[in-house]
């Protein structure tokens, strides 16, 4: 009899034990698994998704890689101060320092914020290019050339529609 007690008591305590256990696994696997569902919200939209939120010029530019036309862009001939961040995603992708006049026709820069774009071989038109993408959205920003000013020896030429600008005086005004 006083050993199915002690056998009772101990599957109890055992059972407790095990509860807890798969109770804290159960958050801890909740709360990674939605940090990285939101993550994907954010980053990985369906094609449909994009079309909702881009408007035609940004889906046509960012999702399908067109090229905006030749000194159309709002930001070809924009020299204000601060940070220009992917139309997409609102990853920050160049500072107004790196812009330069490059008479090319697009916003053209000689450095690219570090981590914040991806360089991808385009043999599309004939022509052998380097494509630029937006490391965190993959969205299409534009083509790096070699013909750049120094000290990178690079020019970055994005289309205005894959980016909005921030502007530093607004932001310290915030
Ligand atoms: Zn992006």
């Amino acid at each position: 009899m006083k050993g199915n007690i002690l056998f009772f008591f101990v599957g109890i305590i055992i059972i407790f034990a095990l509860n807890v256990n798969f109770g804290q696994s159960k958050v801890k696997k909740n709360k990674n698994y939605n940090i990285k569902i939101s993550e994907l919200k954010k980053m990985k939209k369906t094609e449909s998704e994009w079309k909702r939120v881009l408007s035609a010029a940004e889906y046509h530019i960012l999702r399908e890689k067109g090229t905006e036309r030749a000194f159309t862009g709002e930001y070809d001939g924009h020299f204000e101060e601060g940070t220009y961040v992917c139309a997409g995603c609102g990853n920050k992708i160049f500072e107004s320092e790196t812009k330069y006049r490059s008479g090319c026709g697009w916003p053209a820069f000689y450095n690219a914020i570090q981590g914040s774009v991806t360089e991808y071989e385009d043999n599309s038109f004939g022509m052998k290019r380097t494509e630029i993408t937006c490391s965190r959205c993959g969205g299409h920003l534009g083509h790096v050339f070699n013909d750049g000013p120094q000290p990178s020896g690079l020019r970055y030429c994005i289309n205005s529609v894959s980016m909005d600008f921030k502007s530093k005086s607004k932001e310290e005004a915030q």
